[in-house]
């Protein structure tokens, strides 16, 4: 961790958002998109819906027609809503903060339930993109396809008070440098402690 710091310093989340609930309705809506695509929608739709209980009372086709520019738009439309009314009905308008309450929300599976707990509350977790899947195979935390596993092995082995910031550099690291395809092996901070190094197909 301490090499990936050094490399990367302290990244910022690469989605736009000023309170747990614009959080959490940019993570539903990150799915299988873009951060940018993401950010370039939200403005607009924090402005016209700034809270979950005005959310909550959106029409689905104005909802479409302001996210339209993000992948499968028409399901995240319902979702976004449907989470908004379930917090507003089931949690007074406050976004929960355990993950079991989390994952009961449209459009929430454990990822983005770590997501938000860690950058919405602060709560140590480390959520497994495709980003940390592959560099946390790759320097040999983990052998294995399954986000879970691999979140079951990186927080095993690193210390909790730095699940949130590795998050983010694995994820910084895996989009600069440990790249999907074409890692760059040389310039990588940690090929001495990788077990792919140099050895990528
Ligand atoms: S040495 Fe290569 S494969 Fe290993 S973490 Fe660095 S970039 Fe990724």
């Amino acid at each position: 961790m301490a090499a990936l710091t050094a490399r990367y310093g302290r990244p910022e989340p690469a989605l736009e958002y000023g309170s747990p609930y614009q959080l959490a309705v940019a993570v539903v809506l990150s799915a299988q998109t873009t951060d940018k695509q993401v950010n370039s929608v939200t403005p607009r739709l924090f402005e016209r819906y700034p809270d979950f209980t005005a959310l909550a009372a959106a029409r689905i086709s104005e909802l479409e027609k302001i996210i339209k520019r993000v992948g499968f738009f028409r399901t995240k439309a319902k979702n976004i809503r449907e989470l908004a009314r379930l917090v507003t009905n089931l949690h007074k308008g406050v976004l929960p903060s355990d993950r079991e309450a989390l994952m009961k929300l449209p459009g929430v599976g454990r990822k983005s339930a770590n997501v938000i707990l860690a950058m919405g509350f602060g709560v140590p977790a480390f959520a497994v993109d495709t980003h940390v899947l592959r560099v946390s195979n790759r320097i040999g935390y983990a052998r294995t396809d399954s986000p879970d596993v691999v979140e079951s092995c990186l927080t095993a082995v690193i210390p909790s008070e730095d699940w949130i910031a590795g998050h983010l550099l694995f994820i910084t690291h895996g989009r600069e440098t440990c790249k999907a395809r074409g890692p760059l092996c040389t310039r990588c901070p940690v090929s001495a402690l990788c077990d792919f190094a140099g050895n990528i197909p």
